[in-house]
């Protein structure tokens, strides 16, 4: 005799269908799972025991066997126990139900047989709502605002055991949750914390606008205390606002990776990373024997930030190339290889040199032009080559700062990166894979950003005088592509130029000398 419940597994950030089925046959007492489960998964077998008991239940006095199908997938997580135990309970004839086809169940058990909340319940309504069999979806009441998210799908929320089994048995004892998604959606979409919060600072400010508008890398270059951290942490509040289909995806990672804090429905606001210089390549890109995505997925349509940049491995940020041009992923494991999104900004921060003070008129810098230029240096060419803007946050202060009047909020300075951004679709609707300015490559260069005679003086100009790097031409031109979006000019202009000129403050001969 055996008895079958239905679950959900994810691998990367999609769900399948997984078969819990439990057998009990006449011999000694004993308990296996098999299905390629994870130590994770065959530690379940105490807490399914334990909840069993103490739920006012009786465990078999028989062999239990738990398969869990598809066989050839690796299975792992706690989120089984429920449909485990529910399968016991159903092959030894203790709940007054046989078939269970029309719901999902899952959910952590503690000892007592309350529930516990699970990763990834996102990614498992999204994939339930799309099988015609299966109705609804019994989770832990801690998910259920995130799983409500999949319309259509009936979410109901349970915090024991027991009250799982009193609904299977008697059904409609317990409401299917529902939530307003316009309403989640919009509330979400505020942030916290916004531009005005900087005082002072116009020019990096500026600098970030740019960047926001074209989809610009940036880096930010100034002495410790300067406010970049403050800056760039309110980089997201400037970019577009989240799609809903973004916000799901992004929300669907953090999920995956246990990240969404309990009764969150939606991430709306683009998010923002910022990962301590001492991560790994694992932490950074994702890793782990069964990969969990990294702080690239984390930071999936928002911020990654990376503080300091120069003391971070030089093996940890070549590994930023592949996800920076392809916008995803790939992990690969002796056992399976998995693929997370990874479409982020970059904004990196460092200070002008070892000590901090360089080009500082209040403090002495005691570096050598050989450790500035050591420091600098590991930056690799390659990733430089991938940040559009380069500026320099100067120190300010605290008497400036304090007679500064309150900058401008984030929401006006969205409105027109939006605006630049909807230009920037219309160019590129042909163009496959472009959305906006920072990815051109040299022939859309060439296509779109054409200048007069003056504009390529000025350019030649400040090549020579200010010893810009030959690789500097074709970033200053998308820079000031996005410039001159910015103030709806259908032409770049020489002062749009002049303006992308100042942002290349790490092709100079500045920091050399
Ligand atoms: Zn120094």
């Amino acid at each position: 005799m055996s008895a079958r419940v239905l679950a959900s597994a994810v691998l990367g950030i999609d769900a399948y269908i997984v078969k819990v089925e439990a057998d009990t046959t006449q011999m000694l007492p004993s308990f296996a799972t098999v299905g390629l489960p994870t130590e994770a998964v065959k530690e379940s077998k105490e807490r399914v025991m334990s909840a069993i008991k103490n739920s006012g239940y009786r465990f078999p006095n028989k062999k239990v066997t738990i398969n869990l199908a598809p066989a050839d997938v690796r299975k792992e997580g706690s989120a089984f126990d429920l449909p485990i135990a529910i399968g016991i309970l159903a092959v030894t004839g203790q709940i007054a139900r046989e078939d269970f086809d029309e719901y999902l169940l899952l959910g952590e058990l503690s000892l007592d047989g309350s529930l516990r909340p699970i990763r990834g319940a996102l990614c498992m309504a999204l994939h339930a709502r799309e099988c015609d069999n299966i109705k609804g979806m019994i989770l832990p009441k801690e998910n259920a605002k995130e799983a409500a998210m999949a319309k259509g799908l009936k979410i109901y929320p349970v915090e024991s055991l027991n009250q799982t089994i009193d609904f299977l048995e008697n059904g409609d004892t317990i409401k299917p949750f529902e939530i307003d998604i316009a309403e989640v959606f919009e509330k979400a979409l505020e942030y916290p914390i916004d531009f005005s919060d900087v005082k002072g600072q116009e020019h990096a400010k500026r600098a970030l606008e740019v960047a926001a508008a074209g989809g610009h890398n940036i880096i930010l270059i100034g002495p410790p205390g300067s406010g970049k951290t403050m800056l760039a942490r309110r980089f997201p509040s400037i970019l577009p606002n989240l799609t809903l289909d973004e916000a799901l995806q992004t929300t669907k990672i953090h999920s995956v990776a246990g990240l969404l804090p309990p009764d969150t429905a939606l991430i709306a606001t683009r998010p923002y990373r910022s990962p301590h210089h001492t991560i790994s390549d694992a932490g950074l890109i994702g890793g782990g024997r069964i990969p969990r995505p990294g702080e690239v997925s984390l930071a999936h349509h928002g911020v990654l930030f990376l503080d300091e940049m120069p003391e971070f491995h030089k093996d940890v940020l070549e590994v930023l190339r592949q996800p920076m041009e392809d916008g995803w992923v790939t992990i690969s494991r002796a056992t399976m290889s998995l693929t997370y999104p990874a479409q982020f900004m970059l904004a990196g921060a460092l200070n002008p040199c070892p000590c901090g003070y360089h080009g500082d008129p209040g403090h002495e810098c005691s570096c050598t032009p050989l450790q500035i230029q050591r420091y600098m240096g590991r930056i690799s060419g390659p990733l430089l080559d991938r940040i559009d803007i380069h500026i320099e946050v100067p120190a300010v202060k605290f008497k400036e700062l304090s007679g500064q009047p309150t900058g401008e909020s984030s929401k006006p300075v969205r409105e027109r990166v939006n605006a630049a951004r909807k230009v920037q679709l219309e160019r590129f609707r042909d163009e496959k894979n472009i959305f906006c300015n920072a990815h051109m490559e040299s022939k859309e260069i060439m296509k779109y950003c054409l200048i007069d005679e003056d504009s390529k003086e000025l350019l030649r100009q400040a090549i020579t005088r200010l010893g810009l790097s030959a690789r500097a031409y074709d970033r200053i031109l998308k820079v000031s592509r996005t410039i001159a979006d910015l103030e709806s000019a259908p032409d770049i202009y020489p002062q749009h130029i002049s303006e992308a000129i100042q942002y290349r403050s790490l092709d100079r001969n500045l920091w050399m000398t």
